[in-house]
């Protein structure tokens, strides 16, 4: 059987050489194993007949009983357009090709009865239908076997080439012929018995031919399972390859840095979160394998004292450790922080940057391979090969959505044996994502904010509105407070961008001039010291508004800045929103964030910023964002195989997935190796499956 799952698709019968190349190259599909796993998109109900005059312009799919009465071409600037009227009881409307035209004149003929289904337009005062789906009405009801029809996805290009829905599901129905409709089960009469779950073939036969809604729902379940099943299988057992096959430095003692720290300088009495966490990576960093953990923690939530302890932990078995941060602003706050801490322990800690002069560079490669430096922070210069450790026993990365996987695996190299990794984040993802891009990662959730902090007011305001927010950036100054006002930058715009930037910056120093006002700038194109000197002034309460584009977006930390405005809001991405928003708010004074946009707002636009106004929790957000983007655009997602998912949906299915990670491990944790006659079935999907790439790539 799964041999003839394997025959290239031409063999079909009705697929033939043009078609199967069609389908390869708009779908992917080559075998008779890719067409079953076509999974339909939805299923339309087709017992349902539409009247003409009953049309609503709703733009949804709709069937008609009617004929063509008319053909006629229209010319267009390229090429022409066949339009035909279509005429039922109540009224007309047009049908319409704008390619294929001369096959669809010669098959179809006026005054004859056909059922069309399609999508509906309206355009110019008429309801019409592109590239309908047209059937004889005759053939029509001999065809109709299911209620549920599939809808397949398609392309542009297939619809145009004439492989319709329709000609995809008789192919369909052509496999199942030829297949016999049996298909060998793959997964475990254990998992089939406990579950509930229906056989493979009646599954795969309800998804393309749905006897019943029961049947459908059970199929796609069935299938949706068995899909994220073998995706968290193989997630998981790379992370136990990865843990039993990588030896780390057992760090097996918490010694008299961490303790006299804890003891005497603990700023702050840390959260449960905080505490949780530490005891998370105090465990796998203290166990034979190596650590591989994401941290995540929304913007203020306390990741950077959870960064120093851990290296204390390292620094007492011995080791150095480093951390290193996407940006030189964030690199220097980062070091100037724990610099102060260190002093008070007696840590030897460094500071490496683009722009570290040569002597001060060689200087710090040799304190690093005499193991006289304890501790390193830096930008990726940290990466370069000339750094090089006595013995790094713990890397820390922070902000992890700036730097790409290759990254995290150099740091490994610094090493005979790679340190214990910790990658930090603020990007809150959403849990359901983060279980699948990094389900080969341990994750630690700081899911609690330190005591005290009010939430910070949002709001949205227009431009016109701007002398209003003038007149309270004025005030809240007079309270003593600082300001940041953003503006956005994006490579594909960066002109206008800062000429908008330089714009709004003369404003408001006309706004609020000298000598009551100091007003900081910094932006991409000055030179890191420029950059870092407007900074410091800022940290230090020289200045009182700080105008910026993102490169603040990441870590900056001053707890006296209260009121945070961000200029053409509807530009920024959501996350972006909610990392600048967190830039305040992270002293005990009431925080703002205002957002200012222009009238004109696009829907997506809208729920953003509604959204920012609504709710302040990171994971929510986080969910908003990925229903309007799609995984696609969260890092990460590329390299895993979440975005290859042929029927489960990564967000919707989410409890599904729970309920596949949950069987998985729990197989795994019985039989590590499924070796057991029982897990056969499994342990021969699973090799099979390893062959598509494109499905089990995952992160590396
Ligand atoms: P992030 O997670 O965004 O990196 P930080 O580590 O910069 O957050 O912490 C934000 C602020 O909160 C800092 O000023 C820090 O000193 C303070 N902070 C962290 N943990 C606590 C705590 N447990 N109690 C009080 N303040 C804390
Ligand atoms: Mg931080």
């Amino acid at each position: 059987m799964s041999v003839k799952l394997q025959t290239p698709i031409d063999y079909l019968k009705g697929v033939g050489p043009n078609r199967a190349d069609l389908l390869r190259k708009e779908l992917g599909i080559h075998t008779y194993q890719d067409l079953i796993n076509l999974f339909p998109n939805r299923y339309i109900d087709r017992t349902q007949y539409y009247k003409i005059n009953q049309l609503q312009r709703s733009n949804a799919d709709v069937q008609i009983i009617g004929k063509i009465t008319t053909f006629k071409e229209v010319a267009q600037k390229r090429g022409k357009r066949l339009v035909a009227t279509f005429q039922d009881d109540t009224g007309t409307m047009e049908l319409v090709w704008f390619r294929g035209q001369k096959w669809i004149r010669d098959s179809l003929k006026l005054n004859k009865p056909y059922v069309i289904f399609g999508k509906i337009n309206w355009f110019s005062g008429k309801f019409n239908m592109p590239h309908p789906d047209v059937e004889g009405l005759d053939e029509h009801k001999e065809n109709l076997r299911s209620v549920m029809q599939p809808v397949y996805p398609s392309t542009e290009k297939l619809s145009n080439r004439g492989i319709t829905n329709r000609v995809v599901s008789k192919i369909m129905q052509q496999l199942f012929l030829e297949t016999g409709k049996r298909f060998t089960e793959t997964l475990s009469e254990n998992l089939l018995t406990e579950l509930k779950l229906i056989s493979k073939s009646e599954a795969l036969f309800n998804v393309h031919f749905p006897m019943s809604q029961e049947l459908l729902s059970k199929a796609q379940f069935r299938l949706k399972f068995e899909e994220l099943f073998y995706i968290q299988l193989q997630l998981i057992i790379k992370n136990l390859v990865h843990k039993s096959k990588i030896k780390g430095f057992p760090f097996e003692k918490v010694g008299s840095y961490f303790n006299t720290f804890f003891k005497a300088h603990l700023p702050f009495e840390l959260t449960n979160a905080q505490k949780r966490v530490l005891k998370e990576i105090r465990a796998d960093m203290g166990s034979n394998a190596q650590m591989n953990r994401l941290l995540q923690g929304d913007v203020g939530s306390g990741k950077t004292i959870v960064a120093l302890m851990s290296m204390l932990i390292a620094l007492d078995n011995g080791f150095q450790a480093c951390l290193m941060a996407p940006t030189e602003i964030l690199s220097v706050q980062h070091y100037n922080g724990l610099l102060e801490q260190c002093n008070k322990l007696n840590i030897r800690i460094g500071k490496l940057t683009g722009s570290t002069k040569t002597s001060e560079r060689k200087k710090i490669h040799e304190r690093l391979e005499s193991g006289d430096l304890q501790i390193l922070i830096g930008t990726h210069a940290l990466l370069e090969d000339k750094v090089k450790f006595k013995n790094l026993g713990l890397a820390i990365i922070d902000e992890q959505h700036r730097f790409g996987v290759a990254q995290r695996s150099k740091l490994w190299k610094k090493n005979t044996s790679p340190p214990h990794i910790l990658v930090m984040t603020a990007t809150p993802i959403p849990r359901t994502l983060a279980m699948s891009v990094y389900g080969d990662l341990d994750i630690s959730i700081i899911d609690e904010l330190p005591p005290g902090r009010q939430s910070i007011k949002t709001v949205h305001r227009y431009d016109k509105n701007r002398l209003n927010v003038f007149k309270f950036i004025r005030d809240e100054i007079t309270k003593g407070r600082q300001i940041y006002i953003v503006y956005p930058l994006i490579q594909e715009n960066e002109k206008m961008d800062y000429k908008d930037l330089m714009d709004g910056y003369e404003s408001i120093s006309r706004d609020f001039p000298l000598p009551d006002y100091q007003i900081s700038i910094v932006h991409g194109k000055m030179k890191p010291a420029d950059k870092d000197y407007e900074m410091q002034r800022f940290i230090k309460g020289e200045t009182q508004i700080m105008v910026a584009t993102t490169v603040i977006e990441v870590g900056v930390n001053v707890p006296n800045a209260s009121v945070m405005i961000i200029e053409s809001a509807e530009r920024f991405g959501l996350s972006q929103l909610h990392q600048l928003r967190g830039r305040v708010g992270r002293g005990a004074e009431q925080s703002y964030c205002i957002l200012m946009t222009g009238h004109k707002l696009s829907n997506d636009s809208k729920t953003r910023l509604e959204t920012m106004v609504k709710t302040s929790d990171g994971f929510e957000i986080a969910e908003v964002d990925l229903r309007l983007r799609g995984p696609g655009d969260i890092m990460g997602t590329q390299q895993s195989g979440v975005l290859n998912l042929k029927i489960a949906d990564i967000i919707k299915d989410n409890d599904i997935l729970k309920l596949a990670r949950h069987h998985a491990k729990n197989m795994l944790k019985n039989d590590p190796t499924l070796a057991s006659a029982s897990n056969k079935v499994v342990l021969d999907t699973y090799i099979a499956l390893g062959k598509y790439k494109n499905i089990w790539n995952y992160i590396s």
